[in-house]
């Protein structure tokens, strides 16, 4: 949108120049013409056989139209071939003046097909005004230099025609002869007349083409500005109309400045906004987390609770299924629990509790050993890629372990706590493949055999165990 707004102000900047540029040139161009017909007009009629007869009053009536008096002309003047100005369109008889010294006398005299010529700026010797000279050669009959047409206008000519026209501070409009010789800028300063520009960088543009337009620096001032060009008809002169670029954008830059500020804004509250917005999700992500460790665990003990125990005990089956190694499944349950806690209260029980879960903690040591708490005085003890004959001995790690526990503040001495504990092996290969679910069943069916064995005790379960079996098939249906 800012490099639109950008193109916009330079497509108009251009195309009121191209306009300012193209009306000034037709102005000019159509003056000087009917300048150069009166001069033309001059030439032809001192042919005409009979007008060097008759006197200057009527003569000078012959040879100058209205043309002459017109507002911005200086004087018209013939001059004979040493340069005396022998017909005056402005006084009869003519004003005495040589002007032989002057380059138009000299360029005519020195060259018969020179056609209009068109001196730089000068004052008038009659006027004392500044005037840019026009001027035709006179032929003899025997085409010897007769003597030059002259005439001249004035420069406020181009002033009054650049005035009105507000180019901003540093815009300017220049006419230059071909040779680089300015012969009026607007905004108008007398130092800027005559000079010449001939070697500046943007006086050489002028010259490539008849019309044009380009961005440069100007050698007068140094400011860069954005050139619009045309030469005025097929006459040496050149016109321009100079934008400082620095002004055509200042409007955008304004612009640009406030829109710029606005969407950084935006972009900043839309970036704080995304940061606070990521932190709060973080701080979400870490709250979840936690809830979801919580979730997990057990509050008592600080072990996984029987959900963690669910979702470890389904990874460890599919995860024997695809290496085919044993999967061993301990119940741990407490012997005659309730009593500890009508004899000593809830308290002391919890504490047995957190005791028992310590015990069965030390008596794993492998990371993907799990030991969990599934029920109020009853835990899991999940053994992956263990045998039966490991299992056991893990079993009796922890008969011996619960066996060391005390509460020496509630009087309970080592050996009191003891547990039954139900071992299943799944082996998940051969006939004798067992399921997840069957797994559970066939511990806990084990431990109501150690439960009716005496206590203080562990028993394996058989796959196809009599006593397991209908239990099993109890607790499927139950399901
Ligand atoms: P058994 O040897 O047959 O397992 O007898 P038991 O008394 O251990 O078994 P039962 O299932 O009859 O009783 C379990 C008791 O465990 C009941 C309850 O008072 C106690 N219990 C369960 N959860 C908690 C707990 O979080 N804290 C305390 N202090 N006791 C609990
Ligand atoms: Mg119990
Ligand atoms: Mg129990």
């Amino acid at each position: 949108m800012l490099a639109d707004l950008r193109q916009d102000a330079w497509d108009k900047a251009e195309q009121t120049s191209k306009n300012l540029v193209q009306v000034l040139e037709r102005d000019i161009a159509r003056n000087i013409e009917m300048y150069d017909l009166s001069l033309r007009a001059v030439v032809d009629n001192l042919k005409v056989s009979g007008v060097d007869q008759i006197g200057p009053a009527l003569r000078q009536l012959i040879l100058f139209d209205r043309a002459a008096t017109a507002q911005d002309l200086g004087v018209m003047l013939v001059f004979d071939e040493n340069g005396d100005n022998i017909i005056d369109a402005g006084a009869v008889p003519a004003r005495k003046i040589n002007n032989a010294d002057r380059p138009y006398f000299q360029e005519h005299k020195a060259q018969a097909d020179l056609g209009l010529f068109i001196g730089k700026p000068m004052v008038s010797r009659l006027t004392g005004a500044q005037t840019l000279a026009f001027s035709r050669r006179i032929d003899k009959p025997d085409g010897s230099f007769g003597g030059v047409v002259l005439g001249t206008l004035k420069l406020s000519y181009f002033t009054r025609l650049f005035s009105q026209i507000d180019l901003g501070r540093d815009g300017a409009i220049n006419l230059y002869l071909r040779d680089g010789t300015r012969i009026m800028r607007h905004p108008y300063s007398e130092a800027d007349i005559g000079v010449n520009i001939a070697g500046a960088p943007t006086f050489k543009g002028f010259l490539r083409e008849h019309s044009g337009s380009f961005v440069e620096t100007s050698a007068r001032d140094g400011i860069e500005r954005h050139y619009t060009f045309t030469r005025i008809g097929h006459l040496p002169l050149i016109l321009n109309v100079a934008l400082s670029t620095e002004e055509i954008e200042a409007d955008w830059r304004v612009k640009a400045l406030t829109i710029g500020i606005i969407v950084l804004m935006l972009c900043g509250l839309t970036i704080a906004l995304s940061l606070l917005f990521g932190r709060e999700l973080r701080r979400r992500e870490v709250i979840q987390a936690e809830l979801a460790k919580l979730s997990l665990t057990d509050a008592l003990t600080g072990l996984p609770n029987r959900r963690a125990f669910e979702d470890a005990f389904a990874r460890a089956s599919g995860g024997a299924r695809r290496s085919g190694k044993p999967l061993s499944l301990l119940i741990v349950d407490a012997d005659h629990f309730k009593r500890f806690n009508d004899r000593y209260g809830h308290q002391v029980g919890d504490e047995v509790l957190r005791g028992l879960a310590c015990s069965l903690s030390a008596s794993v040591h492998r990371p993907h050993d799990l030991v969990s708490r599934v029920g109020g005085e009853e835990f899991a003890i999940l053994l992956p890629d263990t045998d039966q004959a490991g299992a056991l001995r893990i079993a009796e790690k922890v008969h011996a372990d619960v066996s060391t526990l005390a509460i020496g503040s509630a009087g309970i001495g080592a050996g009191a706590v003891t547990v039954s504990i139900g071992l299943a092996v799944g082996v998940p290969s051969g006939a004798e493949t067992v399921g997840p679910t069957d797994l559970y069943h066939l511990a806990d069916g084990a431990l109501y055999e150690a439960k009716e064995g005496g206590r203080n005790q562990t028993r394996c379960a058989k796959p196809h165990d009599p006593v397991i079996t209908p239990l099993k098939h109890a607790l499927r249906l139950m399901r």
